[in-house]
């Protein structure tokens, strides 16, 4: 990836991670937003990073699953890339759930991940990492790893209710296929699959309001942080 994350430089202070990592639609975005404000620690959504090489390899007229443009494009990444409202969109979340299974690509972007936990932009004590690999492969020493999850059939309702609201037409069942495929090719692929981190607290979100999924994570991580 082109960007670099601002640094403090290599003798800045040790920094809090905190890894988020779960399931399309499981709330684990909404989740380590409302953490990063509460913490005031920086956030960096690294779902974006895979939607961003994957729209430029279609922008390219190129299939996200070829390996060499796909791994081209994350190399040539740059943070901007990943501020485009089409990132949003179910083809870029299709087209990242393709590029997200090829080593090259993952290997491209894993500098920047670790460079942005270790040293948060804005000065910022700590940083929130939210996606699949996080508390396994990206941060394993993360200070607090959460696995958020919930059935699909909620993540369903959910993703449709949000789309609605952002004026997108879909159908429950069409979300819920769309879900079920990206769930298998992320955690059946060979790098870095979706799993849970060894140590970290699974919250079961299906059934529980933002609110008490988020009271639930802060107790955790306090918890975390009081053994520091
Ligand atoms: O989290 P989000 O739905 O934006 O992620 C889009 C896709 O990017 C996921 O389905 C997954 O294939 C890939 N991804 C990943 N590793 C991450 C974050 C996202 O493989 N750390």
């Amino acid at each position: 990836m082109a960007g670099q994350a601002d640094s403090k430089g290599p003798t800045g202070p040790i920094c809090e991670v905190i890894a988020i990592d779960g399931p399309a639609a499981s709330g684990k975005g909404t989740l380590a937003r409302k953490l990063a404000h509460i913490f005031d620690f920086a956030h960096l959504d690294t779902g974006t990073l895979y939607r961003a090489v994957g729209l430029a390899v279609i922008a390219r007229g190129h299939d996200p699953s070829d390996a060499a443009d796909a791994e081209a494009a994350a190399r040539a990444l740059k943070l901007e890339d990943t501020q485009k409202p089409e990132i949003r969109g179910d083809e870029a979340a299709q087209a990242a759930s393709k590029v997200a299974v090829i080593p090259g690509v993952r290997a491209a972007l894993l500098d920047f991940q670790r460079q942005f936990a270790a040293n948060p932009p804005g000065g910022k004590a700590g940083a929130v990492l939210d996606g699949r690999d996080i508390g396994t492969v990206i941060c394993p020493d993360a200070t607090s790893k959460l696995y958020v999850t919930a059935s699909v059939e909620a993540r369903a309702e959910r993703r449709w209710k949000e789309l609605r609201s952002r004026g997108i037409e879909s159908t429950v069942p069409a979300v819920l296929a769309d879900l079920k495929e990206r769930d298998a090719r992320d955690s059946q692929r060979t790098v870095a699959p979706l799993s849970v981190a060894s140590g970290a607290f699974v919250l079961d979100t299906s059934g529980m309001t933002p609110d008490e999924v988020l009271a639930k994570a802060v107790d955790y991580i306090e918890l975390c942080r009081s053994a520091l």
